[in-house]
This record gives C-alpha cells, sequence and structure tokens, in this order.
C-alpha cells in the first residue's frame, strides 16, 4: 500500500513513533502468504509511530492532535437518528482537535437487499457465475455506502463540522479485478491528507474501490472494515476506531452467548483466527492489514452516548484494543470460541492410494475457487486405498460436485458421499503454544453433553472442531464455559 509521505504536514513529526513492523510482517508472510504488503509495510520517515504507553509529554501531544478513522457498521447508520448520533461520535473527536476521516457502511439490511434484487435477476444466456455478471453486481451493491455517505455529510454540517462525502474511485482506493471479492491494491494517502489540511472531514463511502477496468469494484461482506483500516495504514492514522452495535470483542458471540465477556484487548493474531473461524464482528481483510501496518485498531460501540464520560478518551478508549501480543499482560490460554455455520462436509470413498491424488482432487477445486477447510484422509475398510474427507461452505457443495465428477476418472475413487448443515466451533487463545490439555478438555466436555465429532483440526493456537449444526450453540455454551470464560 503506497502512501505519499511527502504529503505529511511537518507538524506530524512530533507524534507518537512506532517501530517498524519487520517481525511481525515475517510472520504474516509465512502464514498468509502477504508478501507484497509486508514489503510495504509502514513506509515513511522512521519514527513517525511509537508503541504505547508513550511518556507524558508525548502523550498530551498526541491526544492534542491526533489523526483518526472511525469507522461505522450497518447497524450504527440504520436510520436517520442514528446517522444524526453518529455525526455527534464524529464531532466529539473535531471538538477535541483531531484530525478525522469516517468509513461508513449502507443502512443496516441495505447491501442484503441489493443482493437480492441482483439475484431476483434473468441471467445472460450462458453466464454461470453465481454474481451474475460480476461488474454490475459492484456497480448496483456498492450503491448503499453511497448513500450512507451523503447522509452523514449532511448531518454533520448541520452540526457546523465542515464534512465532505467520498466515493472509493475519487480517493482513489486502487484494487485488484476480483469484482465481487476484490482487495484493495493501493491508496494514495495524500487525497486525504489534504482535506485534513483543509479541516474538512472526509466521509468515505466503504466496501468499495475502483478496479483496474475503471469501474466499481466492492471488496467482499463486511468489507468496510477493510476500507477503514486500509485508509488508517495510508493516512498513518493514530487510531481506527471501528464502530458498531456491540460495544467490543467478546469471547464469543455475545447473540449466542449472554454470558460472554468483552475483551479490553485481544491480538493480531487470536483477532486473525476469531474472523477467519466466523466471528463476523470484523472483516479477516482487515485484520491482516491491521497486523501488517501496525494499525491500532479499536473495536467500539456507537450505541453509547457519544458525550459519556470516557468516550472522547484517546489512548484508553471504551471497546476492545487489538494488539501486538507483547501488550496483552494476563494472556489467557483460551480468548475465544469462534462458530461458522453451514458448512458441508464431503467423503470420497476408497481413492487410489497413491502419490498425486491430493493434488488431483484439491488442485482442480482450489482452481474452480472453492474453499476447502478441514481435510482428513484414513485408510479405507480394505486397506488398500483411503477415504478422504474434506469440508467446503454449503453454497459450494453444488460447484465441488461437478468438479469432483470431472477428476473422479482419473484420479480413482469409488463413492462421493456429502452432508450439509455441520458447523465448525473454534476454541482459539495464544496461551495454547505453551499449554498441554486444551484439545482434550474440549472433548471430554462435547463428550459429555453427547455432541459427535466429525473432525478435528489443529494449528498452535487454536482447535477446530466439526460437528452437526443443530447442536452448534450448545457446543459453543459448553467449550465457552469449560475455559472459564463466563462472565462471573
Ligand atoms: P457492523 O454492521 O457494525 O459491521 P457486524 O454485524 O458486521 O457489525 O458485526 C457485529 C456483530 O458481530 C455483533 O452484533 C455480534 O453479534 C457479532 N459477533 C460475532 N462474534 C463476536 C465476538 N466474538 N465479539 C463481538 N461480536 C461478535
Ligand atoms: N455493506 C456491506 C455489507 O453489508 C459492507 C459492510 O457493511 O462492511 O457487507
Ligand atoms: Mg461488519
Amino acid at each position: 500500500m503506497a502512501v505519499n509521505v511527502k504529503a505529511l504536514p511537518a507538524r506530524r513529526r512530533g507524534r507518537p513513533v512506532r517501530q517498524d513492523g519487520r517481525r511481525q510482517a515475517h510472520a504474516l508472510r509465512n502464514r498468509h502468504g502477504l508478501a507484497k504488503e509486508a514489503a510495504h509495510s509502514r513506509p515513511g520517515p522512521p519514527g513517525r509511530f511509537q508503541s504505547f504507553p508513550v511518556s507524558g509529554s508525548i502523550q498530551r501531544q498526541a491526544a492534542s492532535m491526533a489523526r483518526i478513522v472511525m469507522k461505522f457498521g450497518g447497524t450504527s447508520v440504520a436510520d436517520l437518528d442514528r446517522i444524526h448520533n453518529v455525526a455527534r461520535h464524529v464531532k466529539r473527536e473535531v471538538d477535541a482537535g483531531h484530525e478525522v476521516a469516517v468509513v461508513v457502511s449502507a443502512m443496516s439490511g441495505k447491501t442484503n437487499e441489493l443482493v437480492g434484487w441482483v439475484q431476483g435477476m434473468p441471467k445472460a444466456t450462458g453466464a454461470n457465475s453465481p454474481f451474475f455478471d460480476a461488474r454490475e453486481y459492484d456497480a448496483i451493491v456498492a450503491s448503499g455506502e453511497q448513500v450512507t455517505s451523503g447522509l452523514l455529510a449532511i448531518a454533520l454540517q448541520s452540526m457546523g463540522v465542515n464534512a465532505r462525502s467520498w466515493q472509493g474511485w475519487q480517493i482513489p482506493i486502487k484494487t485488484d479485478g476480483a469484482h465481487g471479492a476484490a482487495r484493495i491494491a493501493d491508496i494514495d494517502g495524500s487525497f486525504l491528507i489534504k482535506r485534513f489540511g483543509e479541516g474538512q472531514v472526509a466521509v468515505v463511502a466503504g466496501f468499495q474501490g475502483i478496479a483496474p477496468d475503471n469501474r466499481i469494484s466492492t471488496l467482499g461482506r463486511g468489507g468496510s472494515d477493510t476500507s477503514a483500516v486500509a485508509i488508517a495504514a495510508a493516512v498513518k492514522a493514530d487510531r481506527c476506531d471501528i464502530y458498531t452495535d456491540v460495544d467490543g470483542v467478546y469471547t464469543t458471540d455475545p447473540r449466542i452467548e449472554p454470558k460472554a465477556r468483552r475483551l479490553d484487548r485481544i491480538s493480531f493474531e487470536e483477532m486473525l483466527e476469531m474472523a477467519s473461524l466466523g466471528s463476523k464482528v470484523l472483516q479477516v481483510r482487515s485484520v491482516e492489514l491491521a497486523m501488517v501496518h501496525k494499525v491500532r485498531t479499536f473495536v467500539r460501540s456507537s450505541f453509547t452516548d457519544p458525550d459519556a464520560p470516557g468516550m472522547g478518551d484517546f489512548l484508553n478508549p471504551p471497546g476492545t484494543l487489538i494488539c501486538e501480543e507483547d501488550e496483552i499482560v494476563e494472556q489467557q490460554v483460551v480468548t475465544g470460541i469462534a462458530y461458522a455455520k453451514e458448512e458441508a462436509q464431503i467423503s470420497l470413498r476408497r481413492v487410489a492410494d497413491r502419490p498425486g491424488v491430493a493434488g488431483g482432487i484439491f488442485g482442480p477445486l482450489a482452481e474452480a475457487n472453492i474453499n476447502v477447510d478441514m481435510i482428513v484422509q484414513n485408510i479405507s475398510e480394505d486397506g488398500k486405498s483411503t477415504d478422504m474427507t474434506f469440508t467446503v461452505p454449503n453454497g459450494d457443495v453444488a460447484k465441488a460436485l461437478a468438479v469432483l465428477d470431472k477428476v473422479r476418472e482419473t484420479v480413482g475413487f469409488d463413492a462421493v458421499q456429502h452432508d450439509d448443515g455441520m458447523s465448525k466451533v473454534s476454541v482459539i487463545g495464544i496461551g495454547m503454544r505453551s499449554h498441554a490439555g486444551v484439545a482434550a478438555t474440549a472433548f471430554k466436555a462435547l463428550a459429555e453433553k453427547s455432541i459427535n465429532i466429525r473432525a478435528i483440526t489443529t494449528s498452535e493456537i487454536k482447535i477446530s472442531i466439526l460437528i452437526d449444526g443443530p447442536y452448534t450453540e450448545l457446543a459453543v455454551r459448553t467449550l465457552h464455559s469449560v475455559y472459564g470464560l463466563d462472565k462471573h
């Protein structure tokens, strides 16, 4: 992500300074293949940002004039009253003397409605994309954010705040050409930095950018989080605040487990696992970007009174800070439980047991853009061949079966069985690296509730368990309680 550092005003030189992101960028490169972004990590003059907490004098300087990106999700801008409330949050930070850029989502339910309209249209002859014409899909679904950016700009103007709406292409937020699920390729921060210089609050439409074909692109569902973090990285913001309908990241989805506790802090790595394994509070890509570019990201509530005590606290605003692992003083063994519904299990029976078979199956599935997750291979009953079982999202089953049908002859397997309506429940915690027995505790607790385990995968900091869908809530609550995460 390029940042035009020459455009940075000189007065920012005295602000908190962060250290070079090379160590963490390296870790990411290994795990997530983000070499390109890692190479661009925190460009700019050395010594611009600093790990918190900072010394008193710098703290005052930072607090007196900082640069903040504020993102408001769909429920936060669901109607005109809420947009007005959002404007009050923005005004609070502007009045405190900060430079503010805002990113907004579409009104809650709007994107679903727009997607529904696209799906209600007849497909072009011969088209087989689930998105229909992905370029038109983007032109349609990006419109929700255009509306809210304009409405919020008007609300701010009515409060005497100098504000203007901007669409992705105007910044520009350049993406790759994967319409419908584009990735941000580049943002030149100088456009927004110029707006700061003019004393203007830029209200940017989230979720959208401009593709190399010069057309609007969208970043995949939940993509406004990624717009916000990417913009924060491009303008070297001191903070990126993600305002939503919960007051932070919880030990599990509070809608499923009311005993879930809000976390004061969570490490980038744990948040990345939580998001990838189903916690939709942040889009996965936004966490990757925050980690690579060291964006200090807070998840906080837009429903709290904008003028409540502490809401304007610069260093410790109410909410959850996503941060480096070493900023977390009391690290628990297990930090959270995530779940993903609507997983399907596909099993290939009596697969020929010879080198190249896995490549012959999973290569074509990858080429068809099918997201294969858990893979389990075991010896068949006859001992001469293997059984191969893997999971895909429910929505990809038909496509996967079609691909498997094509490779059946060359790979060599007997039957294909599939089972929809599974769920994946995951236990996440950095402390697992140094603690044995975490998995055994989960298995025992699920067995006591008679929940059958279909497949298991583990990594250094997570255990994922595939179970039958109807047991999801019970499994989440059971695991939440067995690891002592319940609110006391
Ligand atoms: P927005 O519209 O603001 O982007 P989202 O609906 O995308 O909000 O994300 C917020 C929702 O994420 C919450 O309402 C909550 O139900 C859900 N969620 C899932 N897991 C968690 C978690 N671990 N902590 C907090 N919220 C979670
Ligand atoms: N409005 C888009 C969606 O609903 C993007 C977002 O809300 O982040 O997916
Ligand atoms: Mg969201």
